[in-house]
């Protein structure tokens, strides 16, 4: 019998490995509704190796990541770290967005729904206007903007982020985290968000998971500011 949980995501002594090669070892949290988990930790501390194994892009050598009935890795939309794959796509902005929605229904053609979707988040996210425009001739903030309808096309309720504004200018990145914080606080949308960015993970989050190979600290947003891994993590920072 597969084992339930009372979380939209929880993760029970999770281990990840490459190669016999634990990266992280005996991991345990978990994601409610409406949640803002930033993951934060040095390069190297196994924080993209998890996000692989929310999606079940990669197995779990020891433990188990149990999805709340109504969900699963499927119904969690994606921004993966900008590439620069990704920026010289040759196909316009709808298509794009419309991407996303691939592997939500069974049928490989886009339906009507699908169609009305894609433009909805093209609107959502102030991109409506420029749909029939090649996606690798926009800037960086317009692209992480299609980037982010594609992903809410493949969304139920989570997000799932890895670095959103890495590469961004300060004006589009601040744009980046006020869009979240509407998806977050207006429509309940839960955000994992993956976060080298110290000061907007403090700003946004109300839970923390900091990582080092193993869990260093997971909670509340305010326990992990008066906690001793982030007056490490601070002063290894300077602040
Ligand atoms: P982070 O996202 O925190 O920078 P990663 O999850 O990317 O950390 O990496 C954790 C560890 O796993 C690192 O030591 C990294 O070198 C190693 N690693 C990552 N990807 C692979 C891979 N495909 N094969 C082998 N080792 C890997």
């Amino acid at each position: 019998m597969k084992n339930k949980t009372t979380h939209l995501i929880e993760c029970k002594n999770v281990s990840l490995s490459y190669d016999g090669n634990c990266v992280l070892e005996n991991a345990n949290f978990y994601v409610d509704r409406g949640d803002y988990l930033c993951i934060v930790g040095e390069n190297g501390s196994g924080k993209s190796t998890l996000v692989k194994a929310l999606l079940s892009l990669k197995k779990v050598s020891q433990g188990e990541i149990i999805f709340a009935s109504d969900v699963g890795c499927k119904k969690i939309g994606y921004l993966p770290q900008r590439t620069n794959v990704q920026k010289d796509f040759p196909a316009t902005v709808r298509e794009v967005v419309l991407s996303g929605c691939l592997g939500t229904s069974l049928s490989p053609i886009w339906s009507l729904s699908d169609k009305l979707k894609a433009d909805r988040n093209m609107e959502r996210l102030g991109i409506g206007d420029i749909a029939g425009r090649c996606f690798r001739d926009l800037s960086g903030g317009q692209q992480q903007r299609a980037l982010l309808a594609r992903a809410l096309c493949a969304a139920g309720s989570i997000l799932l982020l890895d670095e959103p504004t890495a590469g961004l200018d300060p004006i589009v990145t601040k744009e980046m985290y006020r869009i979240l914080e509407e998806l977050n606080r207006e429509e309940g949308m839960t955000i994992i968000m993956v976060s080298h960015d110290f000061d907007a993970a403090m700003r946004y989050a109300t839970k923390i998971l900091h990582l080092e190979r193993s869990v260093k600290f997971f909670g509340a947003r305010d326990e992990y500011m008066e906690s001793d891994v982030f007056g490490r993590w601070g002063n290894d920072r300077g602040l």
